[in-house]
């Protein structure tokens, strides 16, 4: 072999190696930005959160997953996160040209009017900035988005972080099994102030209630607790039947939420009603509760009492609610 092919081919090595070196580092640059991010549901985690966490807007997440079922994660399910999707401006003016409001998935049976009736926004423009031309014809899973006010957008973002919290706040011990509830009983104290500790003494040593707390939940009015504040009752805790209806059936599987307050003489404070939007949600959510078993306790039949109240806002908490 002459000395000329001997350089000539380690050249062509070289060329070899350095093509082969090269092709790999790209490829392995190419699978960091393909490779997706993998994110593991905790317990108690949402959807919306996660979406927060890694500011992926939540259609984005549904359509990665093909969720079906967005409300129902199991722990440790692992979710795609759509990276390229992650919106890394931080420009606030931009955001202000953003059109505002909120991404919806279509589920089985829902109408236009009760997404409008949800997010308080006509139909029409719904269909406007969906271009839907036949709104008889949706289809189950397309997502939707509807356009809302700040203003409306700023309450429904209040409630949500509200929601979470809740949910955080009723989570069951890990040991508690959840009982079987079909309805949510609100009642009112009929008393101007009181708080679970207070009706506790008074169901468990007045009444001669063994398990104290008739409810699962009070909500505070100011007096006798600060305004707006959620107590949690060891009947939820337990997951034990209620105390706060003469019926069995209804105490066995009715959830009960008393708001402090004498509602026949004046209506539940704003911050008492927000409270309890946000929890009957959670609520609903957690037990499949539909809004046609959200009662109040005069509502129930032979039970005979005008509670929660003639001035307690029953319309106006059913048009907040879920269907
Ligand atoms: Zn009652």
């Amino acid at each position: 072999m002459n000395l000329s092919l001997i350089r000539k081919t380690h050249k062509y090595q070289f060329l070899l190696f350095l093509f082969i070196f090269l092709f790999v580092a790209v490829m392995d640059c190419y699978c960091l930005m393909q490779r997706p991010l993998i994110h593991k549901v905790k317990r108690g985690e949402t959807l919306w959160e996660i979406a927060v966490k890694y500011n992926v807007p939540l259609n984005k997440l549904i359509e990665a997953n093909k969720l079906k079922n967005i409300n129902k994660l199991k722990i440790n399910q692992s979710l795609i996160i759509p990276i390229n999707e992650i919106n890394f401006s931080t420009d606030s003016s931009a955001k202000t040209l953003e059109r505002t409001g909120v991404y919806y998935r279509l589920k089985k049976g829902d109408t236009l009017w009760d997404i409008s009736r949800k997010y308080k926004v006509s139909i029409e423009k719904i269909t406007a900035e969906n271009n839907i031309i036949s709104p008889t014809r949706l289809k189950v899973g397309e997502v939707l988005f509807i356009p809302m006010s700040a203003k409306n957008l700023d309450r429904m973002s209040y409630l949500d972080r509200m929601k979470l919290e809740i949910r955080k706040q009723i989570m069951l011990p890990k040991n508690v099994k959840m009982r079987r509830w079909q309805y949510i009983v609100i009642h009112h104290s009929a008393t101007d102030s009181g708080s679970a500790k207070s009706f506790n003494y008074y169901h468990k040593y007045k009444r001669h209630m063994t398990n104290g707390l008739a409810y699962d939940f009070v909500i505070d009015n100011g007096h006798g607790g600060p305004d707006g504040k959620l107590e949690i009752g060891s009947r939820w805790r337990r997951q034990i039947q209620g105390g706060h209806v003469k019926s069995d059936y209804y105490n066995n599987y009715g959830i009960g939420i008393c708001l402090v307050g004498n509602f026949t003489r004046y209506a539940p404070t704003e911050k008492q009603f927000n409270k309890l939007v946000a929890l009957v949600n959670v609520l609903q959510d957690m037990c499949s509760i539909p809004l046609s078993r959200v009662v109040g306790h005069g509502g129930i039949k032979k039970e005979y009492t005008e509670c929660p109240g003639r001035l307690f806002p029953m319309r106006r908490l059913k048009s907040n609610l879920r269907f």
